[in-house]
């Protein structure tokens, strides 16, 4: 593998000072056989500068959040205005009210939510909520399916982490990853299996109802219909990760887009348009476990945050006109078809990867089958040529109102010159 050899001043610095020179692992970008992560100083619609000059045509776009494109001008005004009106309170908002409108409005399972700082810490209280509610400790989760790195949902947990109940990091005790049972993704006998098993003391079955942590992987015909009816068998809640599909591939997400409403909704990333928040929600019976309506604790000093709040609210209210949706499924789906001759693309909405695989990836077993190392000499290439793609075969890129035709050309221009 080609490898980055000449490091920088400021990665030096960085590895003196922070584990592995970054705050979040992906980041490293070694998936792709780079040794130094990009340090950016800029963004501005889809592209942006690093610290080394250099100017990137963007297909990351921070995770996902930005469905707007870098520095959106109305979501950099919205948190102007709240910074300068303070940045913190520690108390109730009107915002947080707003905010909890636009999201009850727009999802279909969410009758109440409560908003906190990370999908991290959305999934895990979701999760609290289920168990308190079923009065049961075990939850089903599938292979490859990423929730944040709470202990209980660390076994087999897709792009980040890479591996029934096993926990996949040193450091989550046997214990918490022991009532997480593991099965494929797209296979309704295993969950049905699973849930003949262990149903009675099942308190949910956690999906993202398009996986994205293993690359992108749209649900079969009927699997996540499987899924709600094993739920309603079986008394477990049946919970969506929609961090990632939530806002993006329908303003109400996978659950309006395929028409299956689950009984809580996790959120995150384009809820927060590009800063620290996320939500769970769901009916409000469950819903007012939480304390203090409820005895289930969960809690946060920044919960609810006036400059995420403001910045939420000023993509979210935008998202109301349909148009949004027609425009980004347009683009993207120029994308796929202009990457389709250089691999295997599958796409839902604004959500799309190109795998180096010939047949279709249906779980991870399946994406673990694709070529890595092509993968990342065709990263490689590309961001020389100027153009940043997931630095992981198992990621996605997330189109955003900011690319149009010309980037869509560069990438593609891109592409044509890899030799390898
Ligand atoms: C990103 C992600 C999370 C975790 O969110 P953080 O804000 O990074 O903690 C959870 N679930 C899914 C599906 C995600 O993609």
């Amino acid at each position: 593998m080609a490898v980055l050899t000449q490091r920088s001043e400021l990665y030096r610095r960085a590895l003196e000072l922070i584990p592995g020179g970054v705050d979040s692992p992906v980041r490293a970008m070694r998936a792709v056989g780079i040794d130094e992560p990009l340090f950016v100083r800029g963004g501005e619609g889809a592209y942006i500068e690093t610290e080394d000059g250099r100017r990137l045509l963007d297909w990351v776009m921070s995770w996902g959040p930005l469905l707007f494109g870098h520095a959106d001008a109305e979501t950099v005004e919205a948190v102007r205005e709240a910074a300068l009106r303070g940045t913190s309170f520690g108390a109730a908002t009107e915002a947080e009210v707003e905010l909890a409108e636009e999201i009850v409005d727009a999802v279909p399972s969410v009758e109440k939510v409560r908003l906190v700082s990370s999908g991290t810490e959305a999934a895990m209280s979701a999760l609290r909520l289920a168990r308190a509610f079923t009065k049961r400790d075990r939850i089903l989760k599938m292979a490859g399916g990423y929730h944040g790195h709470a202990d209980a949902l660390l076994a087999s947990a897709g792009s980040g982490v890479m591996t029934l109940g096993i926990p996949a990091s040193p450091g989550v005790p046997t214990g918490a990853a022991a009532d997480t049972i593991v099965v494929p993704y797209n296979h309704p006998e295993a969950a049905a299996e699973a849930v003949m098993q262990h149903g009675e003391g099942l308190a949910a079955i956690i999906v993202e109802p398009v996986a994205a942590n293993m690359g992108v992987v749209p649900p079969d015909p009927d699997y996540l219909e499987t899924l709600r009816r094993l739920c309603d068998a079986s008394g477990a809640l049946l919970v969506f990760d929609e961090v990632i599909t939530g806002f993006r591939v329908a303003r109400g997400g996978a659950q309006e887009r395929y028409g299956v409403v689950p009984d809580l909704t996790v959120l995150g990333k384009i809820v927060g348009g590009g800063l620290p928040l996320a939500a769970f929600g769901g009916r409000a019976e469950i819903m007012d476990l939480l304390a203090p309506a409820g005895p289930v604790y969960q809690a946060g000093t920044l919960a609810g945050n006036p400059l995420a709040t403001a910045a939420g609210l000023s993509v979210l209210r935008r998202l109301r006109a349909p148009a949004v949706y027609a425009d980004l499924e347009r683009r993207a789906a120029v994308l796929e078809e202009c990457l389709a001759p250089f691999g295997r693309v599958q796409r839902v909405g604004a959500l799309l990867t190109l795998f180096m695989a010939d047949d279709p990836v249906r779980n991870f077993e399946d994406a673990q089958r694709c070529d890595t190392a092509r993968y990342g000499a065709v990263f490689r290439h590309l961001l020389e040529q100027g153009v940043y793609l997931p630095p992981s075969q198992f990621e996605a890129l997330f189109p955003s109102t900011a690319h149009g035709e010309d980037e869509i050309e560069r990438t593609v221009v891109a592409l044509e010159s890899f030799a390898g």
